[in-house]
């Protein structure tokens, strides 16, 4: 079925970046450059710029990011690392498939992760803490940066849904030592498939993942160093990123001008909690507008019935640590639990017009349910 207002929007994105696509694709393959190229370099500089990092290698999707990331840092079995279950599973998995254990803490009233909880979670072998700034929204940093300091716990962002996000007027993954973003095609900055990115400042970190990324090799001397993976970015991925990296400044301001929009149009609206939190410190990127509501499904049905797309991200859905196969039995986690069943997402993508964004509100006006 085509939605007036669809989630997402590929197809308008593309028509209007053809040109400049078509041509990059074209000069690739003409020049046959697959693997590990100038194109991928010239991604990485760029977005290590972007980000405001020494060091970004491209991997192959945000998941490789986090778990070369954490391995390149050496952590592994009989090591814990502190997060929310409130994220993507990638996350999670991550930690779990270097060996160590995921430490969960619960969300706060910013949905993320709850730094009134954090010192408490700190043990004796918690080696990180892996904050992630859901939706485009930061963590507080600033609670975070001071309890890891004193505790002497590493930093490893996962601001895989907020590139471009600020808190305190700094970029979101420039906090910790390292940190892995997504190029997942409906993250900020998506390719045409799964594609990842890390970025550090930290040399030997860098070196590390590009060596893990590429089987344990380095390039130069054919040495095997490690025993790596095959997660590498592909070269035509990266060249067409680094085309649509000059308009991210462009999409970020829009979706934050949508964001206005909605709360304009629905700050009234009872039976809604809108994703806005008036500190000065927090610059939004808004991947998704997130608003909480005790009547979700009905509104769904009233939405989509109208020709408007949200989204119940089933990744949300059940958090992570009630799905048995997991292994988190006795965990709990009220306000996670609590929120899970009332979140849904309205279409925010930068693709949309004010007409359309005017007519998803119109539309939740009119919901009686
Ligand atoms: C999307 C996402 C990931 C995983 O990224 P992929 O590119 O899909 O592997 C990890 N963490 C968070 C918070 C995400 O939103």
């Amino acid at each position: 079925m085509s939605y007036k207002v669809p989630f997402v929007d590929v197809p308008t994105q593309y028509r209007r970046l053809r040109k400049p696509i078509m041509d990059v694709i074209d000069q690739v393959l003409a020049r046959g450059n697959l693997i590990l190229r100038e194109e991928l370099r010239e991604f990485e500089s760029g977005f290590a710029e972007f980000v405001g990092s020494k060091y970004a290698v491209g991997v192959s999707s945000g998941y490789d990011a986090l778990h070369l990331t954490l391995r390149a840092l050496g952590i592994g079995p009989g090591d814990e690392v502190i997060t929310v279950s409130h994220t993507c599973v990638a996350t999670v998995s991550a930690i779990v498939h270097v060996g160590a254990s995921p430490v969960f803490v619960d969300i706060g009233a910013d949905f993320n992760m709850d730094m009134g909880q954090l010192d408490d979670a700190v043990t004796a072998r918690t080696r990180a803490v892996l904050p992630v700034h859901l939706n485009g929204h930061a963590c507080d940093m600033e609670r975070l940066l001071d309890i890891a300091g004193k505790r002497r716990v590493l930093v490893v962002e996962d601001p895989a849904q907020a590139l471009g996000a600020r808190f305190d007027g700094r970029m979101l993954g420039t906090f910790g030592r390292a940190a892995a973003f997504s190029l997942y095609p409906f993250k900020m900055l998506g390719g045409f498939g799964d594609g990842g990115i890390v970025v550090t400042d930290d040399p030997e970190i860098a070196r590390k993942v590009a060596v893990l990324r590429d089987y344990g090799q380095d390039r130069e001397t054919g040495e095997i160093l490690d025993f790596g993976f095959n997660a590498r970015l592909d070269n035509l991925q990266a060249a067409i990123l680094d085309v649509k990296l000059p308009y991210l400044p462009e999409w970020i301001a829009r979706r934050r001008q949508i964001a206005e929009i909605y709360r304009e149009g629905l700050r009234d609206v009872p039976f809604l909690t809108l994703p806005h939190f008036d500190d000065a410190r927090y610059f939004d990127v808004y991947l998704n507008y997130s608003v909480l509501t005790a009547r979700r499904d009905e509104l769904v049905t009233h939405l989509k019935a109208s020709g408007v797309e949200p989204l119940v991200p089933i990744s949300l859905a059940k958090p992570i640590h009630l799905h048995e196969a997991l292994g988190f039995k006795g965990v709990r986690l009220p306000r996670t639990e609590d929120a899970e069943s009332r979140f849904v997402y309205l279409p925010i993508n930068p693709e949309l017009g004010d007409e359309q964004v005017r007519y998803v509100i119109e539309c939740i006006r009119s919901f009686r349910g």
